[in-house]
């Protein structure tokens, strides 16, 4: 079963831009795809206040051409990246799946929009079966060692801009905020390890077949329930490379929020999913990635430019 569901949702060509319409018909009408897990989206906050009309095109317009060339071709399943930014700034936490939504930037409208989008298109017709899964922060790579990752530029992410400080690329960190309340001033997530996050997706797809007459269009957070403060965070990681972090203190990061980690009950009762992996393991798989590859799948990059 497993490799089957697998097998469904590997795209014979991951180069398509989903906007290409023309492009993804091809696909479609060359293979019979019966499930489909849409990860492709622009994802940079910072980037997406100065171009939002790009977030809009590329995430928003990617994803509608996928779904009505999906429809067209009578797959109607779909498993769909969403994120915890969905929550905003969460007046209390663990953050259910019931509570409010709200978007504090372009990127996070974007998943907010295509959350409605899939919750209209299953009311319209409800052959539709989707799962929103809403991310956390997911960091480490994969426990071998060939798979991180190797975001283009400075890294916006804490943990991907902690890997470069480590093997000499930055500098130093900059911590934004040391006056949030909580345990030590610094901000709180919910880490999640890639692997985690990865079995969560085969989970939801293992409901949309076995489950599949009682689904419609339903969301599941996937994070471990854990806050973890920027600080531990650090200590974590400086703990699993022996690597010292030089840490620079600033102001709080527009837009920031304080607290923020997911209730864990639903996906572990509906999905039977739930993380295994804590923050030790997350900072042991991403150094081990960092060090074999300290520029990324390019070797060698230059970060000024
Ligand atoms: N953070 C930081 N320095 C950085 C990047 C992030 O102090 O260079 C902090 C950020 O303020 C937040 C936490 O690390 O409290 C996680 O930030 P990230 O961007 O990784 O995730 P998000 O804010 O989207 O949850």
């Amino acid at each position: 079963m497993l490799c089957r569901l697998l097998c469904l949702c590997l795209c014979p060509d991951p180069q398509v831009d989903l906007r290409d319409r023309h492009a993804l018909v091809d696909i479609f009408s060359s293979h019979r795809f019966e499930a489909v897990i849409h990860f492709a989206g622009l994802k940079a906050v910072g980037e997406s206040v100065h171009k939002p009309l790009l977030y809009y095109d590329n995430n928003l317009v990617g994803t509608i051409t996928l779904l009505e060339v999906m429809a067209a071709n009578g797959c109607k399943k779909l498993v769909f990246s969403s994120s915890a930014t969905v929550y905003g700034w969460p007046k209390e936490v663990p953050c259910t799946e019931e509570f409010p939504l709200c978007a504090t930037n372009p990127y996070g409208r974007t998943k907010l929009v295509i959350e409605d989008i899939c919750r209209d298109v299953h009311r319209s017709d409800p052959d539709w079966k989707i799962i929103l899964l809403r991310y956390f922060n997911p960091v480490g790579a994969h426990p071998s060692g060939y798979i991180g990752e190797d975001p283009c530029g400075v890294p916006n992410n804490l943990m991907p801009y902690v890997q470069q400080v480590a093997v000499g690329r930055l500098p130093h960190l900059t911590v934004y905020g040391t006056d949030y309340s909580t345990k030590d001033g610094t901000g709180v997530r919910d880490y999640i390890h890639v692997v985690d996050l990865a079995d969560g997706h085969i989970a939801a797809l293992r409901k949309l077949y076995e489950d599949s007459d009682k689904i419609g269009c339903e969301v599941y957070n996937l994070g471990t329930g854990k806050g973890t403060s920027v600080l531990e965070m650090v200590a974590a990681f400086e703990k699993a490379s022996g690597k010292k972090i030089p840490l620079v203190f600033a102001g709080r990061r527009p837009g920031d929020a304080e607290i923020v980690y997911a209730a864990t009950a639903k996906a572990e009762k509906e999905l039977k999913w739930k993380a295994k992996y804590g923050i030790e393991e997350m900072c042991r798989d991403l150094w081990n990635w960092a060090s074999k590859n300290p520029y990324g799948y390019a070797g060698s990059r230059d970060n000024s430019k």
